[in-house]
């Protein structure tokens, strides 16, 4: 590496940045055929009240079963769908697709708890309340039913028409919840300023409980204040007892991670709901 010249240094790099782009081509134009294709799917997680152990919601996440990749995860191809555009209708699958296993749950008899959906800042226009009022009337989910998780990227676009947008989603019936708490800009004051009921606190504070005294720090000053602005607050990333019983400590409401379950399919987090499938709550 030493005896490298910077020129075959830079041949090497813009080669590499080559055969990126390439890839980012060849998955962009593949995601648009799995849309079609029936290679998407979507996983629920739930998450339990800390209190009572039990299933309280469960977060939709995206699954892309490609014919020779297998699994493609979607720390890959979200953010190309972010930068393609594609996210538009990925994002609207999701939402129809979550209300299309909500209307079966309802039909088979099954009580399924509120649905989160991760929403894309690209999908948060001034369209949005009118779209998801429609695709709730076809559908004939409550909009009790279903929760939007947004990133605080969103917030600090925090321009009025983005707080405006909120507001009417929120006047329709639905709950807004702030993803990925702290790894953003935006501080605890600023979020007074949103219509947001739920705090997911970030898993990379999670990680260090209970042993990292920072981790530690951040996720008590977290959970403090927003449960001074009235906020439930979900810890993303759950994985030991030991996290559990700190965060409940806290005074944490909910946890959504390993330690309860991975993401499902919608037959298996069925199955949860139909046993009253529980977190064992006693501190470890
Ligand atoms: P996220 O919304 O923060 O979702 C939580 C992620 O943490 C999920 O990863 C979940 O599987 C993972 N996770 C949960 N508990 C644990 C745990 O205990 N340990 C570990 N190691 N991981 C845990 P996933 O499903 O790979 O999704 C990654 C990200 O991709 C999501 O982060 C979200 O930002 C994005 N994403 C997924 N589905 C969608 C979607 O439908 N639309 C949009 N716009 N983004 C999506
Ligand atoms: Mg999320
Ligand atoms: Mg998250
Ligand atoms: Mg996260």
């Amino acid at each position: 590496k030493a005896g490298q010249s910077v020129e075959s240094g830079f041949l090497f790099y813009s080669e590499e940045m080559n055969l990126r782009a390439k890839e980012h081509l060849r998955l962009e134009s593949e995601l648009r055929q799995a849309l079609g294709n029936g290679e998407l799917q979507l996983y629920y997680q739930p998450k339990v009240s800390l209190r009572t152990g039990r299933i309280m919601g469960a977060e939709a996440l995206l699954r892309w079963r490609h014919p020779a990749r297998g699994m493609v995860s979607p720390g890959v191809f979200i953010p190309v769908a972010e930068e393609t555009g594609l996210i538009l209708e990925l994002g609207k699958w999701v939402l129809e697709e979550a209300c299309r296993q909500l209307t079966a749950w309802r039909e088979a008899g099954v009580q399924a708890p509120t649905i989160a959906v991760n929403l894309s800042g690209r999908q948060f226009d001034s369209q949005l309340p009118e779209r998801l009022a429609e695709l709730l009337e076809r559908s004939g989910v409550l909009p009790e039913q279903l929760m939007l998780e947004i990133t605080e990227s969103l917030l600090v676009r925090g321009t009025e028409n983005v707080i405006a947008i909120m507001n009417k989603l929120v006047a329709m019936g639905m709950a807004l919840a702030l993803d990925d708490f702290g790894t953003g800009y935006s501080s605890l004051a600023y979020l007074k300023k949103f219509p947001i009921s739920t705090l997911k606190i970030d898993r990379s504070f999670v990680i260090g409980l209970p042993d990292e005294e920072n981790d530690c720090a951040i996720a008590r000053a977290i959970v403090t204040m927003a449960r001074q602005l009235r906020q439930e607050i979900v810890a993303e990333g759950v994985e030991t007892p030991e996290q559990m019983a700190f965060l409940r400590g806290l005074g944490c409401h909910q946890l959504q991670g390993f330690l309860f379950s991975q993401a499902v399919p919608a037959a298996e987090f069925e199955a949860m709901l139909r046993e009253d499938r529980r977190l064992t709550v006693e501190m470890a």
